[in-house]
């Protein structure tokens, strides 16, 4: 089949703009992806991206999306020291008062910095021949006439014409609306959920037996005063811990080392703390912060009107709370999706954009649902609640009670959290018996 264009623009060069230039890259003639920041050959953190040094697990579904679009990229990781992990075996998951018990599920992930992932990924789509990635560019607005976006306009006044232009600018997605008003296509409706999660990350060495198996930590405390605390330690590349700390509404951890070992020593879990007493910094400097007030979600798929050659991907759509680790999936899926819609259409027209909003909304749903939801627990928590939540976050406690004892029921978490399984896999009937009956045996009670 011929390519269905001849030149498609990129604008972000992160996971999401990466995923959708390598998507592009077999179906354009010319695939160019611009990026505002200087982009670093080596794995390193960058302005543009300023949750880039904080911990970032790719759920299983996301590993998954990008090996598709990136073949071979599991073995390229791990072979550039990224840290394989079975979620059901390695990672000592605390949450609701204990541990939920371990088991091999088969499933298998990996752990690194993001850095280290987007600088793979960008080698990867850089060595196509078809693709030129173009650092410190920033894009300042649209070209277009009637609804049709025909290219962006950069700083400076240089133009660059497109059959296809992707948004992936993440947060600052929302600039794009004065551009498309202009061409006479409304801003896509709102919504956001009030969380005030906070972020504070230090990177340490580390060795065997840091944590028992050599595992990974993730933990979350339920219980007054700090019940609204979470933290992870990830084994990365280059023999390395990201250990975040914070949490939901105001619980932030502070950026000095005794104030982050004493933050570590409120949670309700010792090995954490253990971890940041003996464990030597990579830097003895203050910790990295991120301040994320809300998450937000942007409706395109209810517009009546869309442009032409254009769409928005990845964080640009939706936002999701950082603390579920959902938003590269999410991106991934969508770059998927955007190119089944256009093998369908065989042009950007606004025909195709409605169609992929709408495969990019399904695969939101469910994330959104899940991470909200769950926000909803905290009464501080502001923004649009799902309906039923209460009822639901009640049998999720029963749920995740039950996933300390029985793995069965653990199983089933990790397929939804995964999102390798629908919520309704909670709900199956040998699920709600397994529930309520392993609940009651939870060390937690
Ligand atoms: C603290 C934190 C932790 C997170 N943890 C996880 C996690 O554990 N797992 C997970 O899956 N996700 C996580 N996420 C989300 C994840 O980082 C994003 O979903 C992912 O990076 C994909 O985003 P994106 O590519 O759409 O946008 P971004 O990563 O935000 O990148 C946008 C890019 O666009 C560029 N840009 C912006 N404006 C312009 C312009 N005008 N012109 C040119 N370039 C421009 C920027 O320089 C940047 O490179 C986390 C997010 C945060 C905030």
């Amino acid at each position: 089949m011929g390519k269905l264009g001849g030149h498609a623009v990129v604008v972000g060069a992160s996971v999401g703009g990466l995923a959708a230039a390598q998507m592009l890259s077999s179906r354009f003639e010319q695939v160019t992806v611009v990026d505002r920041d200087s982009l670093p050959a080596t794995a390193e953190d960058r302005r543009g991206v300023p949750q880039s040094p904080h911990a970032h697990a790719l759920l299983i579904r996301g590993r998954m999306a990008l090996e598709q679009l990136f073949p071979g990229l599991f073995d390229e990781l791990v072979g550039g020291g990224a840290v394989p992990f079975d979620p059901g075996d390695d990672l000592l998951f605390f949450q609701m008062g204990a541990l939920r018990v371990r088991f091999p599920s088969g499933m298998l992930g990996t752990s690194c910095t993001r850095a280290f992932l987007e600088t793979t990924i960008r080698r990867r789509v850089a060595a196509l021949p078809n693709v030129e990635i173009r650092d410190l560019v920033s894009v300042d607005g649209l070209t277009g006439v009637d609804g049709h976006v025909t290219g962006v306009v950069l700083y400076g006044g240089e133009v660059l014409a497109a059959d296809l232009v992707v948004d992936a600018t993440g947060r600052s997605g929302t600039r794009s609306d004065p551009w498309l008003d202009k061409l006479g296509c409304p801003a896509p409706e709102v919504t956001t959920v009030k969380i005030d999660v906070g972020y504070t990350t230090r990177l340490f060495h580390r060795k065997p037996g840091d944590l028992p198996g050599n595992a990974l930590l993730y933990l979350c405390s339920e219980k007054p005063p700090h019940e609204k605390r979470a933290a992870a330690a990830f084994a990365v590349e280059g023999d390395r811990w990201v250990v975040t700390l914070g949490g939901w509404h105001r619980h932030h951890a502070p950026v000095d080392p005794a104030g982050f070992a004493e933050f570590a020593d409120t949670l309700p879990f010792p090995h954490l703390a253990e971890l940041v007493d003996t464990a030597k910094p990579v830097s003895d400097g203050d910790a990295r912060k991120f301040h994320y007030p809300m998450a937000r979600r942007r409706y395109f798929e209810k517009l009546r009107t869309l442009p032409a050659g254009y769409v928005a991907l990845g964080d640009a759509i939706c936002s999701f709370n950082p603390l579920y680790g959902q938003g590269m999936t999410v991106a991934a899926l969508e770059a998927i999706a955007l190119g089944q819609c256009l093998d369908r259409y065989r042009t950007a027209s606004a025909e195709m954009a409605r169609d992929y909003y709408r495969a990019a909304g399904k695969a939101i749903d469910v994330p959104w649902q899940m991470s909200t939801g769950s926000d909803f627990m905290y009464p501080e928590t502001e923004g649009r609640r799902p309906f039923g939540t209460g009822m639901v976050n009640r049998y999720v406690r029963q749920v995740m009670l039950a996933s300390h004892v029985s793995p069965e029921v653990h199983r089933v978490i990790l397929d939804v959290q995964h999102l390798m399984a629908p919520p309704a896999a909670l709900f199956r009937p040998v699920t709600v018996v397994r529930t309520l009956r392993a609940a009651r045996r939870s060390p937690a009670r």
